[in-house]
């Protein structure tokens, strides 16, 4: 072969090669098949070019490209049909009269006949632009960000976290081996999704259903324990009662024994006999009294015996009860306390607050008294996370309450709300003594001596405080508190503000 000749073989070559590559990327994605094949024969062209391998392979490609056409007629029927009842519900959902005009326009095109899949992607482009305008017509108006409505939502989304948060802390504690909830304590601190948030709360809910359902398994245990105790009692009692009945009967038979025995003795010494017959008389009515005396005292020590017996036995197990049933109080008990008690700072919980408010709520205005609300809440404790771990922040939020609780006066109502806020009721109180007691608070706890890593620092809080008026609910006078405390922390923080009431 010459020069010439082999350039043109290799000129040949290159226009073959170039055209399987653009004929790769025409068929790309229509057969994984032919996709194959074609990469095959592209590598038996190139490098080490392979003739006979490189015919192998068009073989193969041709027999693919003869199937292909009734694969694709297929595919493109497929499409038309999707395409049909892809338009029907367009027009079933969109109001607007010139886009179900338009959609209608797609469907007569259907109606000509269609060959190729290359015919029906410009029907669905036009189909899909009809669905974009029908849904920029439709779109629900957007709230911005900072809207009202939006910043509602944020606000329920972190007093969601808040109280998923308190939950998790109370379940944590109680059970401190249960992994999950650790990792969703940890997680809830970091940015939780509203799809995250809602199924761990959903999540919590399940749990909490399925101690609940655990904890009447048990009490139903100790009922049922207690029936049959009971059951029991009854049972032997009812024995007792047969058998003290039947010893009745058995000793009135005696009685009447005995007495005839005393009647016969009685006409026997009643006659003229000599001493002789008397003694014989005697001993014999003597030996059938002793009879019927000791078989009376065999009975009545038979009866006794029995009796012994029930009760001990009886004794034995309303002891038993007594133990069951005292175990389950104690736990209750300590369960009512764990339900009501923060399991961080040892004070009442939210929970305990709601109760006791409404009830301290409804006696003073029954005695038509004053109560006072205020709401406190430490300043920038976010930072004290931040720098110095959220176990230091734990501990302030220890130290806060455990001073808050030592100051209380006895007819005060200290409880946690949640994170770093706290609540307090005091009843009877005007409202420029309630500043002062307040501010008084306020002060103990700024002078709080706090130190973490080798820093002394200075915890303060801030403090919103009003009066619930006679009438209004107890929520509108906690919003008012609330809103004083925002005023308090606008002022500046550390501070109190309280409102006077109408
Ligand atoms: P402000 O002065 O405006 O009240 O600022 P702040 O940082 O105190 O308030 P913010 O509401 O921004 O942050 C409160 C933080 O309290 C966020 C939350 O992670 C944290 N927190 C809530 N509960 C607990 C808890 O039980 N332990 C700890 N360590 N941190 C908590
Ligand atoms: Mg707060
Ligand atoms: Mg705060």
């Amino acid at each position: 072969m010459d020069a010439k000749q082999l350039q043109s073989l290799k000129n040949n070559n290159e226009q073959l090669a170039s055209f399987i590559v653009r004929l790769t990327n025409f068929y790309e994605g229509l057969s994984p098949d032919i996709d194959a094949e074609l990469s095959k024969l592209r590598s038996h062209l190139s490098g080490n070019v392979d003739f006979t391998l490189a015919k192998v392979s068009i073989n193969k490609i041709n027999q693919l490209f003869m199937l292909e056409p009734t694969n694709l007629r297929n595919l493109t029927q497929q499409w038309v049909r999707q395409l049909e009842s892809d338009i029907k519900a367009f027009q079933r959902y969109v109001e607007d009269e010139a886009l179900v005009k338009k959609a209608v326009g797609v469907a007569t095109a259907l109606n000509k006949p269609i060959s190729s899949v290359g015919q029906v992607l410009p029907l669905y482009e036009k189909l899909i632009k009809c669905y974009q305008a029908g849904l920029k017509a439709d779109t629900p108006v957007i709230e911005p960000k900072d809207s009202p409505a939006a910043s509602k939502t944020v606000q329920l989304k972190q007093d969601l976290i808040d109280e998923l948060s308190l939950l998790l802390q109370t379940y944590a504690r109680i059970n401190p081996e249960d992994t999950y909830i650790a990792s969703l304590r940890e997680r809830i601190d970091e940015e939780l999704t509203e799809e995250e948030l809602l199924s761990s709360c959903l999540l919590l809910i399940r749990i909490m259903v399925q101690e609940t359902v655990t904890e009447a398994t048990t009490a139903g245990k100790i009922i049922h324990r207690l029936n049959n105790a009971l059951g029991n009692i009854n049972g032997e009692v009812t024995t007792s009662i047969s058998k003290s009945v039947e010893s009745f009967e058995a000793r009135q038979t005696r009685q009447k024994a005995l007495r005839n025995v005393l009647e016969d003795m009685e006409d026997a010494f009643d006659g003229e006999q000599n001493v002789d017959q008397l003694k014989e008389q005697a001993q014999h009515y003597l030996g059938q009294l002793a009879n019927s005396l000791s078989a009376g005292e065999d009975a009545d020590r038979e009866e006794q015996e029995g009796l012994m017996t029930l009760l001990v036995s009886m004794q034995q197990q309303l002891s038993s009860l007594q133990k069951q049933t005292d175990s389950y109080r104690k736990k209750l008990v300590e369960q009512r306390v764990n339900m009501y008690t923060d399991p961080l700072t040892k004070v009442p919980n939210r929970m305990a607050y709601n109760e006791r408010a409404n009830k301290e709520w409804q006696k003073c205005q029954q005695q038509n008294q004053p109560m006072n609300i205020a709401v406190i809440d430490v300043d920038h404790f976010k930072r004290i996370n931040d720098q110095y771990g959220h176990a230091a922040g734990d501990k302030t939020l220890q130290a806060i309450a455990r001073y808050l609780k030592t100051r209380l006066h006895t007819n005060e109502f200290l409880a946690r709300w949640g994170g770093e806020e706290f609540i307090l009721l005091i009843p009877d109180l005007a409202t420029q003594q309630l500043n002062d007691r307040l501010d008084e608070l306020r002060i103990g706890l700024a002078q709080l001596p706090f130190k973490f890593k080798q820093e002394r620092l200075t915890v303060t809080v801030s403090i919103g405080g009003t009066e619930c008026r006679t009438g209004e609910e107890l929520d509108a006078a906690f919003e008012r508190a609330d809103k004083c405390l925002y005023q308090a922390k606008a002022g500046g923080r550390n501070q109190v503000v309280v409102q006077e009431s109408a």
